[in-house]
């Protein structure tokens, strides 16, 4: 089990540069590559003390036992102020072990998600008997009935994707706990910068670590972090599905945190600020940013979240053929779907992250075909907002 070192009363950005207490033996000043699959002991005591966990060490890579994948774990769980963290291969392995583990009993998905979790949750987890009810963020009264009817997880992002809709983490948490039920969030929009739902209440927070935790666009990784008791029985799943981070993997990621600060703050800034240019063109019918007065979530924004993020959604005034008329002519941003990283990107959800689901699917959720949604990386903003009004022009 890897834990955060102690609850600390450094700052976030010191935790995201300090927050392992494992070093190598030759003071490396950040852990590096255990390219290795197995390792040795001394004696068979010495294996028994640490396979029946009576001393931690590392052990076989598979089972996340690699000094690599340690010190990223005892780092993210420093940095979310969680006791507990398993770091997994991607965000669909961290989440596929918290559903397996936690959804037996049926499972409550609130409002908008991720394409793929609503595939995973809708076609592939019924096939083994574990079935989710899906509600809208506007249909919360609904949850206590589901959660009478014996449900006993409640799994949700927040902000949404891709409509950005801001879900409050206290009271949802408060209806769950109500009929010991679980609340996990999945904060990878927000980032823990700018949310941390165990401080609000949250149960389990998961990450798509491909995101903003990565923050270069070049690792795929997943984690899940919360109380040690509930973190535990997910090392299983892990062990045994072969989702573990790979320790190549591990250390890029721990890399990556070391900014994380300092890239999310930018960020935050610069898709503020785009934000409020699309808002003003003539040619935007809609901007979706929780940063905005205009945003249905502002004012629950505003008391959960620290920052609002890097992510924002504009809708054209027209259909599908409008919107991918103006994403082909961006020149700085890239045509691509996933966000988080140093370039800013831009999808059409409806022709990326929700095209598995029907028309009338994306309407119930309130994605339209003319939406564009903007991750907005580390470039000038002023820059942004020149790429975007020449392609709108
Ligand atoms: N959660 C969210 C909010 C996502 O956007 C994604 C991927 O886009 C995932 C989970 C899945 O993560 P991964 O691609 O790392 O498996």
């Amino acid at each position: 089990m890897t834990t955060a070192p102690t609850a600390t009363v450094q700052g976030q950005a010191t935790r995201a540069v300090h927050g392992t207490t494992l070093k190598d033996a030759h003071g490396a000043p950040h852990m590096p590559i255990y390219n290795t699959t197995t390792f040795a002991f001394e004696n068979t005591a010495a294996l028994l003390d640490v396979v029946d966990g009576r001393t931690p060490g590392a052990l076989y890579t598979r089972y996340g036992m690699n000094p690599s994948v340690f010190a990223l774990e005892q780092t993210l769980a420093s940095i979310e102020t969680a006791e507990a963290c398993w770091a997994f291969c991607s965000g669909m392995a961290a989440e596929m072990a918290v559903f397996a583990e936690y959804g037996r009993d049926g499972i409550v998905c609130i409002g908008d998600a991720y394409g793929g979790t609503l595939e995973l949750l809708a076609s592939q987890l019924p096939l083994l008997g574990i079935n989710t009810t899906f509600i809208l963020g506007s249909e919360l009264e609904k949850l206590d009935g589901f959660l009478a009817g014996g449900a006993r997880l409640v799994f949700f992002e927040t902000p949404t994707n891709p409509t950005l809709e801001i879900l409050d983490i206290r009271a949802i948490a408060a209806t769950a706990q109500a009929h010991g039920a679980l609340v996990a969030v999945d904060n990878t929009f927000a980032s823990p910068v700018n949310q941390r739902p165990l401080e609000v209440g949250a149960d389990l927070v998961i990450y798509s670590a491909t995101k903003y935790l990565g923050g270069h666009s070049d690792i795929t990784a997943g984690v899940v972090l919360g109380r040690s008791e509930l973190i535990t029985p997910l090392w299983s799943w892990r062990k045994n599905l072969g989702t573990t981070i790979t320790p190549e993997t591990a250390s890029l990621l721990a890399r990556s945190l070391r900014t994380l600060l300092v890239r999310v703050t930018h960020q935050n800034k610069s898709a503020q600020a785009v934000a409020e240019a699309m808002e003003a063109h003539p040619r935007i019918s809609r901007v979706l940013y929780p940063g905005l007065p205009s945003h249905p979530g502002h004012d629950l924004a505003k008391e959960l979240m620290q920052g609002f993020g890097g992510i924002l959604t504009i809708e054209i005034g027209g259909d599908a053929a409008a919107a991918s008329a103006v994403a082909d002519k961006l020149k700085i941003f890239a045509l691509a779907p996933s966000l988080g990283g140093a370039e800013s990107l831009a999808t059409q959800p409806s022709t990326t992250t929700h095209h598995g689901l029907t028309v009338q699917e994306r309407l119930h959720r309130g994605i339209s075909d003319s939406m564009i949604r903007l991750s907005i990386g580390l470039e000038d903003p002023a820059d942004l907002i020149d790429d975007l009004t020449q392609a709108l022009g």
